[in-house]
C-alpha cells in the first residue's frame, strides 16, 4: 500500500507533529537498512488447516518435544539438561533462537531486538537465581538473604532521562516544573503503592509479586482487574498530567497498552511487584548490551545439540501413544513421535496447530490477545550532541515525553564507553492503532525508518548524519495484553492444565510478557513431565 509521508507520520506520531515535520522537510535521506526477522508466512500455512503427511522415513522418536525456542521453551530445555534428561528436541521456527528476547551481534557491542532487562529477583525465586548463579552474575547474599548481583551487571548510572519541551531531565517522572498539586498527588500515589506493597492476604501472600502464580487470589486485589487503570487513577483523584503520563508510559512500556486499555491490577503490578518493602526502591535492573539475549544465548549453549532451528511446527496430533508432531524445515516435512509435548508457542496458535483443539476447546485461546510493536536498531558513528550543556546526559533509557514511541535504549551503556560509535534500540508499541498488526505489516522499511528518525530528531537533530544503518523488526504478536477482565477471568487457570499430553508453557499464561514469567512456565512444565527416573540420561 502507498501512503504519503504525512499520512504515515500522522498515524504514528500524531497530526500536529506530522504537519510540522512535513513542513520542515520533504523527508530525510535514509541510511541503509532492512526489515529483519519473523517469518509471517507460517501463519497462513497454519490457518489453511492442511493435512501434513510426513514421509515414513522422516520420523524420529523422542520422549519430549518442546515447541518454540523463546525463553519459556529454552528454560524447559535448560531444566531438562540440568536434570540430566536428554531425550528431547526443541523445535524453533525461526533461524535464530530466543523469540522476543533475541538479540543481534554488532560493533562495538551486541544489541537487543526485544527484551532488554531483568529486575534482580527476590530471594524466594530460587530457580531463577540458580540461572544467574550459573552465569556468574551472583556475588553473594545480603544480611537478609537477598541475592547480591555483581555491580558490572547492574544498570549503571545515569539510568533514565526524559525529553520534555526541548530539554533532557533526570528520571522518568518529570520532576522539573512540578506544581505543589503535582507533588501532592505523586506523594499520594506513592502511598497507594506502599499500601499494596505491604498488603498480605490471610495466607500471607502478596497482592503483586513475580511470578504471577504467587500472587494472592483474594478478591480485594483481583477485583482491580475489572477496572481500567485510567479509571482507577480517576477514582482515586489522580489527575496530575505528569502522573497520568508516567502511568501511561509504564503501561505502554511494559504491556504495549495505553492506560485505558490496561487493567488496574496490571498497572499496580508494574509499580508494586518488584518492591520488597514499602519505602524501598524497586529492584535494580540486570542488563547487558544485547539485553536478555545474554540469558537466551547462555541457555542455548547448554542445550544446543537438542535444538532444531528453522523447524516450524505445523501440526501437533495427540493419540493413544503420545503425540505426533509434524514440522516444516524449508520445504521438507519432518515428524517426531513423542510421549509428551511442551507447547511454548503463543497460546493463540494452539487451535491452529493442535488437532482436536477447535472441536473441543479446553480453554478459550482467543482470549489471549496480543499487541504489535516495531523495534529499530540504529547504528551510529558517534553520540548525538547535546543541545544544551546542562542537559541531563545520555542514559541507558531515553524517553521522549511528547511521543507515542518509547524512546531508545543505548547498547554501549553497560560497557561504559561514552564516546564514539553506538547502537540505539528504538521501541514503538502500536497501542493507538486498532488492527495494529495488519497496519504494521502494510508499512515498508522506509516508512518505519522515517517514523523512527523523525521521532528521534525532536531530541537529536543530528540523528540523520550519525545513523549509518537502521534495521527494523516488526513484532506482529509482540506480547500478551493484560486488558481488564483477562488476568483473573479464569482462562489462564484452565490453560495451565495439560491438554492430553500437551503442557502449555508460553509466558502468555501469566498474562504478563516478562522474562521471569516465561522462565517460570518453562521450569514448571519441565518439572511436570520430568523423566528423571526413566534412565534417559545424558551419556
Ligand atoms: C519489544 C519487546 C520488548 C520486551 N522487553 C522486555 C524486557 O525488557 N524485559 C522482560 O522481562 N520482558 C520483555 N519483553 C517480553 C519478553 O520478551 C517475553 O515475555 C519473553 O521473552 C517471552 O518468552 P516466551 O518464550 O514465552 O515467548 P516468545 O518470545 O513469544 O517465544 C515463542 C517462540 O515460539 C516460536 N514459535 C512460534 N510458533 C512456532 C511454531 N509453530 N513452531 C516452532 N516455533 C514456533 C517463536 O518463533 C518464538 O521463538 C519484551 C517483549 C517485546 C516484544
Amino acid at each position: 500500500m502507498n501512503f504519503t509521508r504525512r499520512e504515515i507520520l500522522t498515524a504514528f506520531l500524531g497530526a500536529p507533529f506530522a504537519l510540522v515535520a512535513c513542513r520542515d522537510s520533504g523527508g530525510p535521506s535514509a541510511p541503509e537498512g532492512e526489515i529483519v526477522g519473523a517469518d509471517v508466512s507460517l501463519g497462513h500455512v497454519l490457518r489453511e488447516g492442511r493435512n501434513f503427511e510426513v514421509p515414513s522415513d522422516n520420523w524420529e522418536a523422542v520422549k519430549v518435544a518442546i515447541v518454540g525456542g523463546g525463553v519459556a521453551g529454552l528454560s524447559a530445555a535448560w531444566r531438562f539438561r540440568k536434570e540430566n534428561f536428554d531425550d528431547f528436541v526443541l523445535l524453533e521456527l525461526e533461524k535464530e533462537i530466543g523469540g522476543t528476547a533475541r538479540s543481534g551481534q554488532g560493533t562495538p557491542v551486541g544489541y537487543p531486538w526485544g527484551a532488554h532487562y531483568l529486575p534482580v529477583p527476590f530471594a524466594e525465586n530460587a530457580e531463577l537465581i540458580s540461572l544467574l548463579d550459573e552465569m556468574g552474575l551472583v556475588e553473594g547474599r545480603g544480611a537478609g538473604g537477598e541475592v547480591v548481583i555483581s555491580e558490572q551487571f547492574l544498570c549503571r548510572e545515569p539510568e533514565e532521562r526524559v525529553f520534555y519541551k526541548g530539554r533532557w531531565y533526570e528520571g522518568l517522572y518529570l520532576n522539573a516544573g512540578a506544581s505543589e498539586e503535582d507533588k501532592r498527588q505523586y506523594s499520594e500515589f506513592q502511598k497507594k503503592i506502599d499500601y499494596w506493597v505491604n498488603w498480605r492476604d490471610a495466607c500471607g501472600k502478596r497482592a503483586f509479586v513475580v511470578p504471577v502464580a504467587n500472587c494472592s487470589a483474594d478478591p480485594e486485589a483481583t477485583e482491580l482487574d475489572k477496572v481500567p487503570f485510567a479509571e482507577w487513577l480517576r477514582q482515586n483523584g489522580f489527575t496530575s498530567e505528569r502522573l497520568v503520563w508516567y502511568c501511561d508510559y509504564a503501561c505502554r512500556d511494559d504491556y504495549g497498552l495505553k492506560l485505558e486499555q490496561t487493567s488496574a491490577w496490571a498497572g499496580l503490578f508494574y509499580f508494586c511487584s518488584r518492591v520488597r518493602k514499602s519505602g524501598e526502591d524497586s529492584q535494580p535492573f540486570i542488563t547487558f548490551p544485547e539485553g536478555n539475549g545474554r540469558f537466551v544465548n547462555h541457555m542455548f549453549e547448554t542445550v544446543q545439540q537438542n535444538v532444531r532451528k528453522g523447524h516450524a511446527v505445523v501440526s501437533v496430533v495427540p493419540n493413544e501413544k503420545g503425540v505426533d508432531i509434524a514440522c516444516l524445515h524449508g520445504n521438507e516435512l519432518r515428524g517426531f513421535h513423542c510421549e509428551k509435548v511442551i507447547y511454548a508457542s503463543p497460546m493463540f496458535t494452539a487451535p491452529f496447530a493442535i488437532r482436536g483443539f477447535r472441536e473441543d476447546p479446553p480453554f478459550a485461546a482467543n482470549e489471549f490477545q496480543h499487541n504489535s510493536w516495531f523495534v529499530a536498531n540504529l547504528f551510529l558513528k558517534d553520540r548525538p550532541k547535546p543541545k544544551f550543556a546542562k542537559d541531563f546526559p545520555l542514559s541507558w533509557d531515553n524517553v521522549i515525553y511528547e511521543s507515542p514511541g518509547l524512546g531508545y535504549v543505548t547498547a554501549t551503556h553497560q560497557k561504559g564507553i561514552d564516546y564514539g560509535p553506538t547502537i540505539l534500540t528504538y521501541y514503538y508499541p502500536m497501542c493507538a492503532e486498532e488492527n495494529g498488526r495488519t497496519k504494521l505489516f502494510n508499512y515498508q522499511w522506509k516508512d518505519l525508518a522515517d517514523v523512527c528518525l523523525t521521532d528521534l530528531a525532536r531530541a537529536h537533530p543530528d540523528i540523520y548524519e550519525l545513523t549509518t544503518r537502521l534495521d527494523i523488526m516488526r513484532w506482529g504478536h509482540a506480547m500478551i495484553s493484560p486488558c481488564p477482565n483477562f488476568l483473573w477471568s479464569g482462562v489462564r487457570e484452565k490453560a495451565i492444565k495439560p491438554y492430553r499430553n500437551i503442557h502449555f508453557a508460553h509466558s502468555d499464561l501469566s498474562g504478563m510478557a516478562l522474562f521471569e514469567e516465561a522462565f517460570y512456565h518453562g521450569i514448571r512444565t519441565a518439572d511436570e513431565i520430568s523423566f528423571r527416573s526413566s534412565g534417559s540420561v545424558v551419556k
